[in-house]
């Protein structure tokens, strides 16, 4: 299954391509704490997300992949995000993210969120929800396990 045009254009095309195209933080991570591998079947994405702690501060967060541009873009959006968080702002920002995925006008209003908030329009296709939070739940296994 392959993102249409269309919904793409709905979903903050460009924000979306230029994490598609140039990910960030995309690679192995020497020095990890902590590691969570995800796929979906569905579409075909695969995630691997390694964290390296400082104390109860993510000090680095990079991310191995393929898939569509959604489930790519979202990782490497996350890895961005993730640097410089306490644990309990991560599990914060997990829990925020899915709440603006799912459709909440809250969230979706959340400066917070910065450029996370490109992927808002996702809740309009129910069918790449799963590809957007692909890391993200990848994250939540790093954070309950580390
Ligand atoms: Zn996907």
């Amino acid at each position: 299954m392959t993102v249409s045009d269309a919904q793409l254009a709905a979903i903050y095309q460009e924000l979306i391509l230029d994490h598609y195209r140039r990910p960030r933080n995309k690679g192995a991570l020497a020095g990890a704490d902590a590691r969570a591998e995800r796929r979906n079947p569905l579409c075909g994405d695969e995630i691997v997300l390694e964290v390296a702690f400082d104390g109860d501060v993510v000090r680095e967060a990079r991310f191995s992949g393929r898939g569509c541009s959604i489930s790519q873009a979202s990782a490497s959006m996350l890895t961005q995000a993730l640097r410089g968080r306490t644990r309990a702002e991560a599990e914060a920002l997990v829990r925020q993210f899915s709440a603006l995925v799912h459709g909440d006008a809250g969230a979706a209003g959340d400066e917070g969120l910065g450029e996370l908030r490109a992927l808002q329009g996702v809740a309009r296709f129910p069918a790449r929800i799963r590809c957007a939070t692909l890391a993200w739940s990848a994250l939540d296994e790093v954070l309950r396990g580390a």
